[in-house]
């Protein structure tokens, strides 16, 4: 068995459909589990209709409308008129004007509720299509096959509840009504209250990588607009080069430092299991692509970069001249762990503890808040970090070039720069 994941990039259009529906007809010699993303950019629309976040109704009726016309527009090119598929997205739709219309709650309760529908959209129509050209499939509710706790937005897998469901839901439509082909979606998942979760954004990878654990999958294949797994990405560097084999700890490791290739949990439990990750263009579906697997190095051997962009820099320093010791190091901790904010750099001397986090005005307000009577606080905005893996020193001055570096650090295989992003 195998589990496919199509992103929103590679369902966007008619064409990018019908190029799906042809790789997917292309692999049915084995059961094949299928998870599809929201189409496009479904689920940045669907972020604002959430309850309490359109500044009307006239404008949430406005996005409803275009995301409406979105897929109608696909169905319609896609499905005969009489199509019984149409019945169903017009049901979602009516869903999702109600669960856009309810009073705001919790936000973060209300989001998932609401942007859940853009899977939930794209798989039936997607399925309905692929039935309707005779690629027969099995449409799956994951939300009753992937369970998480209510940790809305972020929702963490209950895996044991999970693999049991996955067996009794997926696994049976191969082995006792025989299907060969399982349409699901990535991103949501359901708590045993029956209420919708997500598991954060750009979370369908994670889901194809958590059913494959859970199905025991022979391989999973990411399906996506570049060839495979780049050494950086094309929208920062001109000459990237393809690695064709990727050590699963090193995926983990550029997941960690922001490579935006795949999801940070995705790979975790693929490798318990030993189950290669392949990822594959759409454009060019025979050409070879990248294979996360149980390799001891990279091949080819070539230095890896990843570019985060938006970062903020904060140096916090006692007011008292104390050292940045234990106690101090608490107080700074405490604050972060309560705010939940990932720390991308540290680095502390004697009198100043140097932090680099993505820039959040609210967050950044809330640490000064939270630190500003003991401690003093400079900050920078707008700057990047570099993170080069196997990187020389020539390497380094050439991508550095004339910015200024306002931290830097160096292990054996890893370089981090925070620059000025002239
Ligand atoms: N549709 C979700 C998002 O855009 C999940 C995904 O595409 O992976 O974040």
């Amino acid at each position: 068995m195998k589990v496919f994941k199509f992103g929103g990039a590679s369902v966007n259009s008619v064409e990018a459909i019908k190029n799906m529906a042809h790789i997917v007809a292309d692999h049915l010699d084995e059961p094949l589990v299928v998870v599809v993303s929201a189409m496009g950019k479904t689920t940045n629309l669907l972020e604002r209709i959430i309850p309490g976040i359109p500044k009307s109704d006239e404008e949430r009726r406005a996005l409803l409308k275009q995301s409406e016309d979105y897929h109608f527009g696909i169905a319609n090119e896609l499905l005969d008129d009489g199509d019984e598929t149409f019945t169903k997205l017009r049901g979602l739709f009516a869903e999702l004007e109600r669960v856009s219309t309810s009073n705001p709650g919790n936000y973060n309760f209300d989001y998932d509720q609401t942007v859940s529908y853009g899977e939930l959209i794209s798989t039936t129509l997607i399925s309905g299509y692929l039935n309707s050209i005779g690629i027969s499939n099995e449409w799956v509710d994951v939300r009753q096959v992937i369970r998480t706790d209510e940790n809305y937005r972020e929702g963490n897998v209950d895996f044991e509840t999970t693999r049991r469901q996955a067996q009794e839901t997926i696994n049976s439509q191969f082995t006792i009504h025989n299907s060969q082909l399982i349409i699901t979606q990535g991103f949501i998942a359901g708590t045993d209250k029956g209420t919708t979760t997500t598991l954060g954004r750009e979370g369908s990878d994670y889901s194809a990588s958590i059913l494959s654990y859970c199905l025991d999958a022979d391989s999973m294949t990411i399906w996506k607009d570049v060839p495979g797994f780049l050494n950086a990405d094309p929208k920062f560097f001109a000459n990237t080069v393809k690695i064709n084999k990727i050590p699963f700890n090193e995926a983990i490791e550029l997941a960690y430092y922001g490579a935006s290739v795949i999801h940070p949990k995705t790979v975790k439990p693929i490798q318990n299991k030993g189950i290669c990750l392949n990822i594959k263009s759409f454009i060019d579906p025979s050409a070879e692509g990248s294979i996360i697997g149980p390799y001891s190095s990279i091949e080819p051997l070539t230095p890896l970069y990843i570019f985060t962009n938006n970062q903020l820099l904060i140096s916090i320093q006692p007011k008292d001249f104390s050292f940045i010791a234990e106690d101090n190091l608490q107080t700074i901790f405490a604050v972060l762990a309560e705010l939940n904010i990932r720390v991308n750099l540290m680095q502390n001397s004697a009198l100043s503890f140097s932090l680099c986090m993505n820039y959040n005005e609210i967050l950044l307000n809330k640490i000064r808040e939270r630190l500003e009577s003991q401690f003093r606080l400079v900050y920078n905005t707008g700057l990047q970090l570099i993170t080069i893996r196997y990187y020389n020193q020539q390497i380094i001055d050439e991508i550095v070039g004339d910015r200024t570096v306002l931290l830097q650090q160096r292990s054996r295989t890893t370089t981090q720069l925070l620059v000025d992003s002239k």
